[in-house]
This record gives structure tokens, sequence and C-alpha cells, in this order.
């Protein structure tokens, strides 16, 4: 039984499966959800056109499908956990696209650091997407170019 309650935040072993490599290289993002406690919320599932969220009631952790999942982006905008991340590989770069509520809001090509789940500066990256956040309800969406391996772990950036 994982104690990622008592430990502050979650590890590989808490999450499901990552997407294989060849959606992530797909052309397309992907959805990876990071949300795992039972809790009533459902704006994911609520979202989600191409039925690639399932959830057997409004209290289960979604469960996505990769296949399912076209990148379309609806379900991080409306997610209020922040547990939604868009990942991609391309050209041997990785992107991962967060939401993020900090100020100063982050412009394209901003340079800033990575940080894993533990909170720990895994690394630097650079901005190549960011939507302005007075059309996302005041919540920045940003994208962020770096090591493909990193993809799996950075999960927060600040700018540099
Ligand atoms: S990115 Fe779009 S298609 Fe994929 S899970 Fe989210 S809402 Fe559904
Ligand atoms: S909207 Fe976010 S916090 Fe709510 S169930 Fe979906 S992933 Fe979890």
């Amino acid at each position: 039984m994982s104690n990622y309650l008592e430990r502050g935040y979650l590890e590989r072993e808490d999450l499901p499966p990552f997407p294989p490599e060849e959606r992530l290289t797909s052309g397309k993002p992907v959805a990876y959800i990071e949300c795992v406690q039972p809790i009533p919320c459902s704006p994911c599932y609520e979202s989600c056109r191409f039925d690639a969220i399932q959830m057997d009631n409004i209290n289960d952790p979604p469960k996505l499908d990769y296949e399912k999942c076209t990148g379309c982006m609806a379900c991080i905008r409306v997610c209020p956990g922040l547990a939604i991340f868009m990942l991609q590989i391309k050209d041997g770069k990785g992107y991962v696209t967060i939401q993020y509520e900090f100020l100063p809001w982050l412009q394209k090509g901003d340079r800033v650091k990575l940080y894993n789940r533990k909170g720990e500066e895994v690394g630097e990256g650079t901005v190549t997407w960011a939507l302005n956040p007075e059309r996302n309800d005041r919540t920045q969406l940003v994208t962020i170019e770096m090591n493909k391996d990193l993809i799996y772990e950075v999960r927060a950036v600040r700018k540099r």
C-alpha cells in the first residue's frame, strides 16, 4: 500500500503506466493524469469529447485510454487539481504542458528551471507555447521543451 499521503508527493509506483513511446512520438501530445486519490471530482471526465477518460463514479480516480486521447487539451484546461499533464516527444526533444499559476506569467522563449514531483530541481527548459491566462480562467497553460528523458519526472517549472 502506497503512503503518498504521508510522504507528501507521488512516486512512480503510485502512478498509472506512462503512455507507450509510439504514442508519445505520434505527432500529437497525449494526456497523462496524476490523480490517484478518490475524491468527488469529474471535470476531466466531463470535458473529454473522445471518451478517453473513464470513471465508474464521481469518486473514482480517472482512467485514461491513451489510444483514444487526441491531445485536444480540454481536460488539462479544467482540472482544479493541476493533476493533468500533456506529454510529447518530437525530433528527439521532450515536451511537457502544465498548468501554471504564478506571476509573472510565462512567455514563449522564457528559460525555466524544471522540478520533479518531490520539488527537486532536475534541469532547465524553454517555454515553446504559452496560453494567455485570460483565456483560461486565469490559469496559464505552458509547454516546456526539455531533455526527452525528463518528461516522466518534470511536474513544475519556475522562471529563471
Ligand atoms: S487531451 Fe482531450 S482527448 Fe485527451 S484525455 Fe484530455 S480531453 Fe480527452
Ligand atoms: S479534474 Fe483533475 S482533480 Fe478532478 S478528477 Fe480529473 S484529474 Fe482529478
